[in-house]
């Protein structure tokens, strides 16, 4: 019996739903197809749930990064602080908008970028701080929020994995002047197919990327600026806002999960959980670090449990960024992350039983062969 990383049956319960939708928008007198009434709805559900000034939709959350910057007027001669470990588009935004990516390295234990690194890293030429929460943690926003006030920056959030998540009373994206969603099917508002959002409390902000996103008008074939096309689906927004009134209840399933594991974890030898805490928590990954990870990721895949390594390496000793990483730095932190975490299955769709399965998993590989 497997218990995939990934579960093929994510969307089994809204299937019907999808079909409908799909005879229904497609055969719509107004033949709209990206940008119509579901869309806007979709915008204000989300709208109004984070009490956010604006939330735009858009085609990706590597997108929604892009146009955060564009809009921000951040371009070439800029620097923009991101975390050393994250994924690629942390750093191919930024390169995008002809922008440098200053590499911070993160926080051993929460994985998130270390606000140390990221004052140190500042000159003249900052014009942005981009952190980004990681797997189930949120990064420091009180640090990070005092850190760019008080050095007149601009503070883009990459609350990518985050939707849903708290921290200190503010959700994650509204701590930043713009923060951003994804919702690709592994995040945690994941959806069959490809999206995102810009989520902000800035009105002007939100209506210059509202424009950006679309070709640069407000109004059809007037182009004020250069845009991008970076539209949303009619079909997925009108999926996604039935399937809003679910979220929490899920996001609800994974932090129990989590918990679960926390206490089964706790005090094992080999395997460290993430840091047990309640705010700003939001379990879109569960990640342990094991010095053994190799062997902690065979022995589960012979029990048939799947598990995942994001990322295998940090993003300034990736081939593509290198040449825009200063030569002969280490991110001793990054590195140490990368060669130890390991993502367990943490998907709502876990039975209690496979989630016992799982930790039984874990604690025999690292009982039996004492994982240090
Ligand atoms: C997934 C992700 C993105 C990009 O979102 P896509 O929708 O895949 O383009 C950006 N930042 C972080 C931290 C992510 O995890």
């Amino acid at each position: 019996m497997q218990i995939p990383f990934f579960p093929p049956d994510l969307f089994e319960d809204d299937r019907k739903v999808m079909l409908d939708l799909i005879r229904e928008i497609g055969v719509a007198p107004e033949q709209k197809f990206i940008l119509g009434e579901h869309t806007r709805v979709f915008e204000e559900t989300l709208r109004e749930e984070l009490g956010a000034a604006d939330v735009i939709a858009c085609g990706s959350g590597t997108s929604a990064l892009g146009l955060v910057l564009r809009a921000m007027d951040i371009g070439p001669g800029d620097e923009v602080v991101v975390p050393a470990f994250g994924c690629a588009p942390l750093a191919s935004a930024v390169l995008e908008v002809g922008a440098h990516p200053v590499f911070a390295d993160v926080d051993r234990r929460t994985l998130v970028v270390d606000p140390d690194d990221v004052a140190a890293r500042i000159t003249h030429r900052t014009k942005a701080i981009m952190p980004a929460h990681m797997f189930s943690v949120m990064a420091d926003m009180p640090r990070l929020t005092e850190i760019a006030a008080s050095r007149g920056l601009r503070l883009v959030e990459d609350s990518a994995v985050a939707q849903g998540a708290v921290m200190a009373g503010t959700p994650a994206g509204l701590w930043g002047e713009a923060g951003v969603y994804s919702f690709v099917q592994v995040k945690s508002f994941g959806m069959p197919g490809e999206g995102g959002a810009v989520v902000t409390r800035d009105a002007e902000l939100g209506a210059r990327v509202r424009m950006l996103r679309n070709h640069g008008q407000r109004e059809r074939f007037v182009h004020e600026v250069v845009g991008l096309n970076s539209r949303f689906d009619e079909i997925q927004a009108a999926f996604q806002t039935y399937r809003f009134a679910g979220f929490a209840e899920r996001l609800a399933r994974r932090a129990r999960i989590a918990e679960r594991y926390d206490e089964r974890f706790a005090s094992l030898p080999g395997v460290v959980p993430p840091p047990a805490a309640r705010d700003g928590r939001c379990h879109h990954v569960y990640c342990v670090q094991s010095d053994r990870r190799e062997e902690l990721r065979e022995f589960l895949a012979a029990r048939g449990i799947g598990s995942h390594v994001h990322y295998p390496r940090p993003l300034p000793e990736q081939a593509a960024f290198a040449p825009h990483a200063p030569v002969g730095e280490r991110w001793v932190n990054a590195e140490h992350a990368c060669a130890r975490i390991l993502a367990l299955p943490v998907h709502p769709h876990l039975t209690d039983d496979e989630v016992e399965r799982v930790c039984d998993a874990v604690r025999e590989c690292c009982e039996g062969s004492r994982v240090r």
